[in-house]
């Protein structure tokens, strides 16, 4: 199998899945136990806690340690509202947030609260006179990732973050396409030191700001994956390298392939492309076929596709956004693995991009 699906989970390093293995075999204690089983799950989490700080840059009391990015989303942004001032109730969220993000997005204002959305302009990158515009004095939290898990295109925190702080409000950064990818100094979930957030899961653990026992195989496989992180530079050169060279030649081999938000910054491993108009399904049927693992952009439901919210809001056309393949490359991406997929896929597709439109 050639795995091209990074962007939705990277296979675990052997170091990694031996750090999470250890801690189910050894130290499977509950860290709030008062026995020695629980005492040294409970130095275990300290030690994961302090790595994860040493290699994010922060202090072991800013990590919040959560389920997943979506628990720990919410958790920043629900947090931040519900411990804003009364004249800041205002959300304002980028509009090509994760998938689940922007359900908590519709979540709220279904609630009565006022959210809005930055706009993205047709190549992905962030529209920024939008967001000088949405972002005033009655916002509480502007919550925008720093890389986009469909298209790749690095937004601009720095630049919304001195938006945000000029009007008094809060910022949060969902990282998590971006941490391990390109060299970072912040992350996880991660509540600077002086931000007051209201917990969203009751219970004592995590200094009261997320209840329930610690994934604790979870959180050591974590600082095990951030402690073998090594010249991110130089990877994400290779990685970019093998991108680059896979979409070239997927261009040069057959007609009409367009890579969305190509002319702008994205993570170096992410090629979101179409192949004229051939839809998403019948693509990843081939590359199935082939023994390769890719996503489409859309979202599959019963009644059948719905084209990706991040290439609606860039207005894409509808039958272009269900064209649209996400092929994401990792750590574990060989030149081999590009040259085979491109020995092997412009055969299987040239057929179907070359029929007539309309047969005589
Ligand atoms: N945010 C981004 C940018 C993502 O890419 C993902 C998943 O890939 C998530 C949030 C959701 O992560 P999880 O499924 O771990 O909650």
């Amino acid at each position: 199998m050639i795995y091209l699906d990074h962007n939705a989970t990277t296979p675990p390093a052997p170091a990694v899945a031996q750090a999470m293995l250890s801690i189910l075999t050894d130290v499977w204690g509950n860290p709030s136990s008062q026995h020695a089983l629980g005492q040294q799950a409970k130095g275990a989490l300290a030690a994961a806690r302090a790595t994860i700080a040493r290699t994010l840059g922060c202090k072991p009391a800013e990590l919040v340690f959560t389920s997943g990015a979506t628990e720990a989303n919410h958790l920043a942004v629900c947090g931040l509202h519900a411990a804003a001032a009364q004249g800041r109730q205002r959300v304002v969220f980028s509009a090509v947030e994760h998938a689940g993000h922007m359900k908590l997005a519709r979540a709220l204002a279904a609630r009565g609260v006022a959210v809005d959305c930055i706009a993205v302009r047709p190549d992905g990158s962030l529209d920024l006179d939008s967001a000088a515009a949405l972002i005033g004095p009655d916002v509480a939290v502007v919550s925008l990732m720093a890389a986009n898990n469909e298209t790749g295109v690095l937004m601009p925190v720095a630049e919304v973050r001195d938006l945000a702080h000029a009007a008094g409000a809060r910022l949060h950064v969902d990282a998590t396409q971006f941490i391990g990818r390109l060299p970072f100094d912040f992350a996880a979930l991660l509540v600077r030191q002086g931000v007051t957030l209201v917990p969203q899961v009751q219970g004592s653990q995590e200094r009261h700001l997320r209840g329930g026992t610690e994934n604790l195989p979870a959180i050591a496989g974590f600082a095990a994956a951030l402690e073998r992180i090594g010249d991110l530079a130089s990877e994400a050169l290779r990685v970019a390298a093998l991108r680059d060279a896979l979409e070239q030649e997927l261009r040069c081999a057959l007609p009409d392939v367009h890579v969305f938000s190509a002319q702008v910054s994205r993570l170096p491993g992410t090629s979101y492309l179409r192949f004229g108009e051939l839809p998403a399904e019948v693509v990843l049927q081939r590359l199935g076929r082939l023994g390769v693992a890719a996503s489409s952009g859309s979202a599959c439901s019963s009644g059948g596709s719905e084209p990706s919210h991040v290439l609606t809001a860039m207005r894409v056309p509808r039958d272009e956004a269900l064209a649209a393949v996400r092929l994401s490359l990792g750590e574990t991406t060989t030149a081999q693995d590009i040259q085979y997929l491109l020995a092997h896929l412009p055969p299987l597709l040239r057929p179907l991009l070359e029929q007539p439109a309309c047969p005589a």
